[in-house]
């Protein structure tokens, strides 16, 4: 059942029991009185499971529509079967996988966008060359896209990069003018801070701990709207956030580094909006 029409319906017996309780016509039917004690009982107790088993049914990006992820990857070692768990748990989602060198670049061309509705990028690519045009056509067009993690430190020399994502971190040691050299520090438990507690990827939530790697020194464009922020002495304080990069609607989530992150269910929670939003976003 629709949660709303949950609702609605708990509401009304729960009017319905008080009226009949006020003029008296309740007591004239012990039978009666039992049956709908139990009935409004049976659905505040559905409704209460409902919503703590389910937070992502209460949002305003509640999986209504199916949507199709692309899922690219490279540039940087993952725990693939870890990792895409988080995608199989995830409502109405269906993904597939491509890294560089094996066929990302493909699905990133003009003739491929067409085919998932969302892209989701948890690389730390460098060779921009053979598909950044086509790339840039489809994101100009308007793709909802995510991105996640180590992402934040792709294509180190190509200086475009951080009007699409949002941000830079150059984790090379070379100096390069757009991208600074940032730092990461593994195995950190820290708090994370909701930032916009309005805004409907983090609507409902409350500040959580995850045990994940912090970056420090890296750089956050003055547009992004701030959705996360941690006070730790090894971060940078802005952790997450949204913008647009020309028509396409996007988020970074720094969080994500391996399993203790994936199976955190703040993040699950903040990767399964996050992607509903851009989605919905688009459609505006
Ligand atoms: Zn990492």
């Amino acid at each position: 059942m629709h949660l709303r029409v949950l609702r609605v319906s708990v509401v009304n017996k729960a009017l319905e029991f008080f009226s009949r309780l006020a003029s008296g016509k309740l007591m004239q039917s012990h039978a009666k009185f039992r049956r709908m004690i139990g009935l409004t009982a049976a659905l505040a107790v559905g409704l209460l499971l409902s919503s703590s088993a389910c937070p992502r049914d209460t949002s305003a990006l509640a999986a209504s529509t199916p949507l199709s992820l692309l899922i690219v990857t490279g540039g940087h070692d993952i725990e693939e079967a870890a990792f895409f768990r988080v995608f199989d748990a995830m409502n109405g989602t269906t993904w597939t996988h491509a890294s560089f060198g094996h066929g990302a670049e493909q699905k990133l061309a003009l003739e491929n966008s067409g085919t998932y509705d969302v892209a989701v990028f948890y690389d730390m690519h460098q060779n921009h060359e053979p598909h950044y045009r086509e790339w840039l056509q489809v994101l100009e067009q308007g793709k909802p896209t995510v991105f996640l993690h180590h992402a934040l430190g792709s294509y180190v020399k190509w200086e475009q990069y951080g009007e699409i994502i949002g941000g830079r971190a150059n984790f090379g040691r070379e100096v390069v003018k757009w991208a600074p050299n940032a730092t990461f520090q593994h195995d950190v438990t820290f708090l994370v801070h909701i930032a916009d507690r309005n805004h409907p990827i983090t609507e409902g939530l409350q500040d959580f701990e995850i045990f994940d790697e912090t970056y420090n020194h890296f750089a956050v464009n003055p547009g992004v709207h701030v959705l996360l922020t941690t006070d730790h002495p090894n971060s940078g304080t802005v952790i997450g956030w949204t913008h647009h990069y020309k028509k396409s609607p996007i988020v970074y989530l720094q969080l994500g580094h391996g399993p203790s992150a994936y199976d955190n269910p703040n993040f699950r929670t903040l990767v399964a909006r996050s992607i509903r939003w851009v989605s919905a976003e688009l459609r505006k």
